[in-house]
């Protein structure tokens, strides 16, 4: 019931989106992007640390780098996850060689890292390339 606190991911802005317009194409009252997205998209740490502390959905962000094999492997599989979690979850992705402080600040030792927020917390974090199905599986267990 009631509205959901979601952070843009493009511009940082707070948003508040009826519960059943979530999967209906809810965009930013400020800069018009898309607050729902059937995608994994990279976002940058000062964005990241605003929707975790505000958002109402789970934040689960894939710490990567582009030099990263298994990181690449999992790409499309974590991007299909976002798709099929669609309104239940955001994923985001955070390029931890462009960032290299956000990646010791959250103590990322291996990538790919998932780590899962809710409500500012983290609630689990997973090391290791994964399939979209056990992506979902882990995100909703
Ligand atoms: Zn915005």
């Amino acid at each position: 019931m009631g509205d959901k606190r979601l952070t843009c991911l493009e511009c940082g802005q707070l948003n508040r989106v009826p519960e059943d317009r979530l999967t209906a194409g809810a965009r930013c009252g400020k800069c018009g992007q898309g607050l729902v997205p059937a995608d994994a998209i990279d976002v940058d740490p000062a964005i990241l640390e605003k929707a975790k502390k505000n958002d109402d959905l789970p934040l689960v962000v894939d710490f990567w780098a582009p030099w990263c094999g298994p990181c690449k492997m999992m790409g499309p599989e974590y991007a299909k996850a976002a798709g099929i979690l669609v309104g239940k979850a955001r994923l985001v992705k955070v390029d931890t060689q462009k960032h290299q402080s956000t990646g010791g600040r959250y103590a990322i030792r291996g990538i790919p890292t998932m780590v899962a927020f809710e409500r500012g917390q983290e609630r689990k974090r997973q090391s290791g390339a994964m399939r979209a199905g056990q992506i979902v599986d882990w995100i909703r267990g």
